[in-house]
């Protein structure tokens, strides 16, 4: 019998496992899926590029230490991230900045704006949107809803099939306006992608002699949780569970479902050196896409392929066993069912619940990272 069963081998649940493992204790991973690495999937395609199978990945942080321990997995190639909104037939690059500001309305009008928002607001601030839109000047709140109706609202209500007010704001905050003309999408210190992909980093970071996987394996088929008790292939199990899969699915759904939102991926190989000039272009305003990813323009060693691979991601609701849950949905409504899903966790003394799903978060790598690595310090010391 394992000392620690880990479900789920994305981002949190590698970290998780390759943590205990270095400290001798023997783990088990259970992974639904045929792989490793979660959402953070990927593999080069027969074009030679290689590609998220679940969209995009970047990662940035502004934490030394957690560079450092991500780094003994793998090397690096430094990245900065690029993405324009197509709004009204042009580019407009995000997060919107004082340059987006003359991307989109005429140079004389642009500089007006420009003006009122560095005195209100000094060079290098960031500001939410929807702080944007309760400014005390009206000509910023003018402009605000200019922005939030152009970039935000229905780019908002094609991702999550809600407009901005009905989720946490917290979840329009992450890109916030920029009162400067930084052309990254990310303002990290460190910002880059794993050399060989992440499917290598987490790979390695699993290739320990103490640590077991078992892919293609439901958790349902092998555990099994009754009255504050775990059992594990039919045996009481009294070690540590990680988990980081959905909380519902944890306790059968008895309170209902909780919401995730999903993304249908299309992936389409064109004939032609590259597509668009940077990574990502989204697209608040038009078609049933969110936005079009081209995979060479992120990844290294894809340069020399004659084609280009684009991604074009259609978001959905999730559905059990017929797609992939990739976030959670951020509504009081949800919030309140994931607390009463949190409240059956005290029956046990043994289970930890950890990463974007289980926590009910809306992480980055690095916040899942973070979040493991802590999670690992608190039940060890
Ligand atoms: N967002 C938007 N328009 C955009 C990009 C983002 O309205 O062109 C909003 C949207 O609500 C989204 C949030 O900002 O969910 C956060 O965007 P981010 O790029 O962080 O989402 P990710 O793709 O990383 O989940």
């Amino acid at each position: 019998m394992s000392d620690v069963v880990v479900v789920g081998a994305g981002v949190a649940g590698c970290v998780m496992a390759e943590r205990f493992a270095s400290r001798g204790c023997s783990v088990l991973m259970l992974e639904r899926r045929r792989h490793v690495a979660g959402n953070c999937y990927d593999r080069v395609d027969d074009s030679g590029i290689l590609v998220g199978m679940y969209g995009p990945h970047i990662f940035h942080t502004d934490d030394a230490r957690l560079w450092e321990y991500l780094s003994r997995f793998t090397s690096w190639r430094p990245y900065h991230h690029e993405v324009r909104a197509f709004v009204d037939g042009r580019l407009v690059q995000l997060p919107f900045s004082l340059e987006s500001l003359y991307q989109l309305f005429p140079a004389s009008l642009a500089k007006n704006f420009e003006a009122i928002l560095l005195d209100s607001y000094g060079y290098g601030a960031k500001v939410p949107i929807l702080e944007l839109r309760h400014s005390a000047l009206k000509e910023l709140r003018a402009l605000a809803d200019i922005i939030y109706d152009k970039i935000f609202l229905h780019y908002t209500i094609k991702q999550w099939g809600l407009p901005p007010d009905k989720l946490d704001d917290e979840v329009t905050a992450r890109l916030p306006i920029l009162i400067g003309h930084d052309s990254r999408y990310f303002q990290d210190r460190f910002q880059a992608v794993p050399k060989r992909g992440y499917s290598e980093l987490f790979t390695n970071m699993l290739n320990h002699k103490n640590i077991k996987i078992m892919l293609n394996t439901d958790f349902h088929d092998v555990m099994k949780l009754n009255d504050g008790e775990i059992f594990l292939f039919g045996q009481r199990f009294c070690g540590q569970l990680i988990y980081t899969g959905q909380l519902d699915e944890l306790f059968g759904k008895k309170f209902g479902e909780l919401p995730y939102r999903s993304m249908k991926m299309k992936f389409e190989t064109v004939d032609a050196e590259f597509f668009q000039d940077v990574p990502v272009v989204n697209y608040p305003n038009d078609y049933d896409f969110l936005r079009i990813t081209e995979f060479k323009r992120i990844n290294p060693g894809s340069f020399r392929s004659p084609r280009t691979t684009l991604l074009y991601e259609y978001p959905q609701d999730y559905t059990a066993g017929k797609n992939e849950p990739c976030y959670p949905l951020f509504t009081d409504e949800a919030r309140t069912l994931y607390e009463k899903y949190c409240g059956e966790l005290s029956r046990f003394d043994n289970i930890a619940l950890v990463g974007r799903l289980a926590e009910y978060r809306y992480y980055d790598i690095d916040d899942a990272v973070m979040s493991a690595l802590k999670t690992f310090e608190r039940l060890t010391s």
